[in-house]
């Protein structure tokens, strides 16, 4: 078995990596199917589809491919048309397509990777050139994954960093603006978490700021729900499509539930286990208001909880 990817072992320990990459391969000759087949599955889990249509079911339906080698001429929906419909799915967008085709003048070359095609090999392949482009392919795209991973996920909890919490703040606002509904956003803070880091330690801290991201994440079960660490023990949910009194009483089961997980604690004055504080600020975008507000009366709303005793759950006024 050869290896399918060209990474040294530090950046393995990093990345999650598939240990038989995925490879979907499309052509409307079986034939040219099997021959592919016969170089890469050793190494590669090979999926096949003779058709334009079929590639694109199979990728939608399924866990998507993590490379697709891609017949350009065929009957009905050709290679390249394939190729421009994954490109503008953003679903299936960041999957790296190799076009193989006998049609190999430079036109037809950059045609298809004017299409988004990461690369072209001539038919017929040979074996040592097509497992060397793949392997390329599935490189760079392991390192682009975990750049992106580093880039937007926080380091110690795993959930969205404040760079990807930002981005995901512009991009909903406008669309909850474009689709006339209501965004949420609740400002998490963990109660007294300075003296909790003065009582047991700053690992016991580090530990505790785990085991709360992950209660909020297995709290927000829609897709579209953003957890992220806003700050060193804030965390921020960001909720399209949750008007109130829905925003409210989910904060209220993300607090119950972090309770509930009994981190024990002798160092607090409100409680004897660790216990969160949450701000709720609901907002329809429009002409008037800015992100910022929704931050802002969160942030207030947090603050009131806060005053009002902590390990409860306050909504904005403004909302
Ligand atoms: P309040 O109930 O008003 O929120 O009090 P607090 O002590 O939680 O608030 P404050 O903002 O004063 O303290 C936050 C503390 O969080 C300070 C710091 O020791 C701790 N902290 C911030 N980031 C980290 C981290 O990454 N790891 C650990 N262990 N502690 C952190
Ligand atoms: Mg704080
Ligand atoms: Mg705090």
């Amino acid at each position: 078995m050869m290896p399918a990817y060209n990474l040294p072992p530090e950046f393995r320990a990093l990345a999650t990596l598939p240990e038989r990459p995925r490879l979907l391969v499309v052509d409307d000759q079986p034939i040219n199917i099997q021959t592919l087949y016969q170089i890469f599955h050793a190494d590669h889990e090979i999926f096949m589809a003779t058709s334009g249509d079929q590639a694109l079911a199979f990728c939608r339906d399924n866990i998507p491919p993590d490379l697709i080698l891609l017949d350009v001429v065929m009957p009905g929906m050709d290679g390249i048309e394939v190729c421009r419909r994954l490109k503008s799915d953003p679903a299936l967008a960041d999957i790296p397509v190799i076009f193989v085709t006998a049609r190999s003048d430079p036109a037809d070359e950059a045609g298809a990777l004017a299409a988004g095609g990461v690369d072209f090999i001539a038919k017929p392949v040979n074996p040592a050139v097509v497992r060397a482009r793949v392997k390329t392919h599935l490189t760079l795209k392991a390192q682009t994954d975990l750049l992106h991973s580093l880039v937007f996920i926080d380091g110690l909890t795993g959930v969205a960093n404040r760079r990807r919490f930002d981005e995901a703040l512009q991009i909903e606002w406008r669309r909850c603006r474009r689709s006339n509904t209501p965004l949420t956003l609740l400002m998490i803070d963990i109660d007294h978490f300075k003296r909790y880091n003065d009582y047991y330690g700053h690992q016991t801290g580090d530990a505790c700021l785990q085991k709360v991201a992950a209660s909020l994440r297995a709290g927000l079960k829609r897709a579209q729900d953003l957890v992220a660490r806003y700050g060193g023990e804030e965390f921020v949910c960001l909720m399209p499509e949750c008007d109130h009194p829905a925003s409210q009483n989910k904060a209220e089961e993300l607090r119950a539930a972090v309770v509930a997980l009994g981190i024990p604690r002798a160092d607090s004055p409100t409680a004897n286990c660790v216990t969160l504080s949450i701000g709720v600020a609901v907002m329809q975008p429009n002409g008037e208001n800015a992100p910022e507000a929704l931050i802002a009366a969160a942030d207030a709303a947090l603050y009131e909880a806060k005053r009002n005793g902590r390990n409860r759950v306050t909504a904005s006024l403004s909302a």
